[in-house]
């Protein structure tokens, strides 16, 4: 049987694939870009890529994530490796970065560290609009960490990794930024049994307790790894912020605020060490 883009964009569409992802794994397949697909549909599929289009379709229609099929996934522009090991990155997290951004002057060097770095979309990000930043990352999964160095070297961004329970490992380094997108879902919730979140790692997603667990841990160790007027920036689940202000200023944050995403929900709080 003769295979073309059309007919198996259709046939996967037919297994319930909103077109957008049924020609993101075309592409990843087949190599014909997305650009081309939609230019030219009647082109010719070997039967060997129009197999492994299906295999990927019918994960995909069992709910595996696209970017885990795909191993890639894009974050503020940039295309990162991703794998079981990590969270894919999410679109609300470059709202983190665009805030730490703005408290990192392009032209001083600076020093910040990322918490549970996963794929190292945060750090990779930073790095790359600032050349001078001696960026840290951390995480306590080794296999995020080698997902997370893939990235660096991928964007040329240098960055220090180390293996560390939150602070654990840091001794008495100071930062002038600390960023982090630690796991904020509460136990139970039940968007952990729904669409991505089903297939990523259940310790970046969760606590295991009333989601605030790893926040209060963050808030609590920050200013002894602060310079003073330094920034703690975290994400947060949509109904944390009130809470996660109320840590910061307990524990002498000053300028302390939350931020919408563009979903218009507080999504990341933070504040300056005096
Ligand atoms: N924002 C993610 C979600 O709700 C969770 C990420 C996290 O726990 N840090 O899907």
């Amino acid at each position: 049987m003769k295979h073309t883009v059309a007919s198996l964009i259709s046939q996967a569409r037919q297994c319930g694939l909103p077109s957008l992802e049924a020609r993101l794994l075309l592409e990843h397949v087949s190599a014909i870009s997305r650009t081309r697909q939609a230019a030219w549909p009647e082109a010719e599929v070997s039967a060997t890529t129009a197999e492994r289009f299906q295999v990927l379709t019918n994960r995909r229609a069992a709910g595996e994530p696209v970017a885990y099929l795909v191993g890639t996934r894009e974050f503020f522009s940039l295309e990162l490796e991703v794998s079981p090991a990590v969270l894919i990155p999410r679109p609300e997290t470059e709202l983190l970065v665009e805030l730490a951004l703005e408290r990192l002057p392009l032209d001083q060097p600076r020093r910040a560290l990322d918490l549970g770095t996963g794929s190292g979309a945060i750090p990779v990000s930073l790095r790359k609009h600032r050349p001078q930043l001696a960026m840290y990352a951390i995480d306590i999964s080794n296999d995020a960490l080698e997902v997370a160095a893939r990235n660096a070297e991928r964007h040329s961004t240098p960055i220090l990794f180390a293996r560390s329970n939150w602070y654990t490992e840091l001794a008495d380094e100071r930062f002038d930024l600390i960023i982090s997108n630690p796991p904020y879902i509460a136990a139970g919730d039940a968007h952990l049994n729904e669409g991505d979140l089903r297939f990523e790692p259940a310790g970046a997603l969760s606590d295991g307790a009333d989601g605030m667990l790893h926040i209060r841990q963050i808030v609590a160790g920050a200013a002894t790894h602060l310079r003073p007027g330094g920034w703690l920036l975290f994400e947060h689940g949509y109904d944390q912020a009130e809470t996660s202000r109320h840590l910061l200023n307990q524990a002498g944050f000053q300028a302390v605020c939350s931020w919408r995403d563009l979903a218009g929900i507080e999504r990341v709080s933070g504040g300056r060490l005096p």
